[in-house]
């Protein structure tokens, strides 16, 4: 499909040769996610300009050469790996521009700046950047709006796709529009910069984003209630809601969870317990003061065995790191790690815990289960050895019930990790036949010729959940 005229042609739009990669070595550095599947790019090439994105996309829609778009490669859903071979377009060098404008209240920033950098700028003049995946010191802004993706404060302040006004992308025609502004309001026509967010890179090419930032709250307050009922702990969540209080962050961590961080580091967490909340609240001071007292209320009067809140900052960031250590902790025991996150309806949080138990039971899974659980997305991963295909033939079937059982409870196949290649069988079971069909429409009149990252989000008739070729 590539040959050396392509390479040339290549060659006449980049100009500087270091950033179009060939060489076997490099090409292995770009055949992974943090998913899973091998897969070769025929080519890399690293864009640092919207005219060269244009140009090679124009040139990949007129030999129909594959094109996949990539971030740093955190995607855990497969999305940037170039499972149809081709151009992989490395967008993580592109990282030159994040200009904050204090007065509009926005940061403009090109597609591989680093999220992490953008929320540490907005502070520098007392804003915030919401959005907080767990790997946002890694991953970039392209990859973010591409998979729309959340974090610990979706709950107060939402996910990536309600901070981005405008956008510049490229089409898969090598076109280049503009979608949106730099205004908060802007309701002219279809909304095609919502459209684009969470397009896991199949209908364009994110060149630069504008994003909204929100004043930096005064202060902010952490407890820890600890439960032996992991129902329980379910009501604690709805009861604190419904008494108007709303936490920037309220994760979950379940009895596995807990152990596997306290075996890793010895924190003083209660190895005992079904369940433990952290929970955060921030805005004025005076609230706080007022609402951690309120949580606190709530959570011994739905049977919390112990609550610790901390008083000082460092206190805090004690409590968050038993919250931090999981990833790292829960891979010890077996080195791979399949990371879901099926959200649903917040008050289907006990059930679907049961449901998990069940799973887990039948499966014979190292299943473990944290999570965002103030907005109902949980994190349910399994710990298993890939090298083991018939523990990993279990472990498949136990994700799809996973989904089964999200899609059952009113919820969804993802909150916040998107579908790539490996939730794409699973679509069909929550959008319905006809509800995937005109998603799939959307996608055959922006992309006519399927260059731009085939084989994600659309499953390939046939085609199953797969984890034995990684
Ligand atoms: C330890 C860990 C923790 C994580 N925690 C979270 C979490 O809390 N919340 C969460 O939402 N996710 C989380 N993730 C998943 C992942 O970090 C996010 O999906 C992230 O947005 C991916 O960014 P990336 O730069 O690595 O993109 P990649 O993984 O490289 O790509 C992701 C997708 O974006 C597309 N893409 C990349 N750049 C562009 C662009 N400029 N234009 C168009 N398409 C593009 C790719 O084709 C692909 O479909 C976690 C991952 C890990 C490994």
């Amino acid at each position: 499909m590539i040959n050396d005229t392509i390479i040339q042609l290549l060659k006449d739009i980049i100009k500087d040769e270091k950033r179009i990669l060939t060489d076997k070595v490099d090409l292995y550095s770009y055949s992974y996610d943090s998913s899973f599947g091998v897969y070769l790019p025929d080519v890399v090439v690293q864009p640092k300009e919207t005219e060269e994105v244009a140009e090679m996309m124009k040139l990949a829609n007129k030999y129909e050469i594959p094109v996949c778009p990539r971030g740093q490669g955190t995607s855990l859903s497969g999305g940037p790996l170039p499972v149809k071979g081709g151009i992989v377009f490395d967008l993580s060098k592109w990282d030159n521009k994040l200009i904050i404008d204090a007065e509009d209240m926005v940061a403009v920033v090109s597609p591989g700046v680093i999220t992490a950098d953008i929320n540490n700028a907005a502070i520098e003049v007392g804003m915030i950047y919401p959005p907080d995946p767990s790997s946002s010191n890694v991953s970039t802004i392209g990859g973010n709006l591409a998979e729309n993706s959340g974090g610990p404060r979706g709950l107060k302040y939402g996910v990536t796709k309600d901070y981005v006004i405008g956008l510049e992308v490229v089409t898969p025609e090598g076109e280049v529009i503009r979608t949106g502004g730099r205004t908060v309001k802007n309701v002219t026509g279809y909304d095609l910069t919502k459209l684009i967010v969470g397009s896991e890179g199949t209908l364009g090419i994110i060149t630069e984003a504008t994003l909204r930032l929100f004043p930096k709250p005064q202060a902010n307050q952490t407890l820890m209630a600890v439960f032996d009922d992991i129902v329980d702990s379910g009501r604690a969540i709805t009861n604190i809601l419904s008494s108007g209080i709303l936490p920037s962050k309220l994760e979950i961590m379940d009895n596995a969870t807990i152990n596997a961080v306290e075996s890793y580091e010895p924190l003083g967490l209660p190895i005992e317990a079904e369940a433990l909340l952290l929970i955060e609240l921030d805005g004025h001071p005076a609230a706080i003061e007022d609402e951690i007292v309120r949580v606190q209320q709530v959570c011994e009067s739905t049977q919390a065995s112990e609550v610790r809140i901390a008083n000082t900052a460092e206190e805090a960031s004690e409590l968050w790191r038993a919250r931090k250590l999981v990833s790292p902790a829960i891979v010890r025991e077996k080195p791979t790690k399949i990371s879901e996150d099926a959200t649903i309806p917040r008050s289907k949080i006990p059930e679907m815990f049961k449901r998990l138990k069940e799973i887990r039971e039948k499966y014979h899974i190292n299943l473990v289960v944290f999570g965002h659980a103030g907005d109902g997305n949980l994190h349910p991963n399994i710990i298993a050895d890939k090298r083991d295909q018939e523990e990993m033939h279990r472990v498949e079937k136990a994700v799809e019930e996973i989904f089964e059982a999200a899609i059952e409870l009113g919820g969804t196949l993802s909150g916040e990790h998107g579908i790539g290649t490996l939730k794409a069988p699973f679509m069909e079971m929550e959008l319905g036949e006809i509800g995937l069909d005109m998603m799939k429409r959307i996608k055959e009149s922006w992309d006519p010729k399927n260059v731009l990252n085939p084989g994600k989000i659309f499953p390939e008739p046939g085609q199953r959940l797969v984890l034995t070729n990684g």
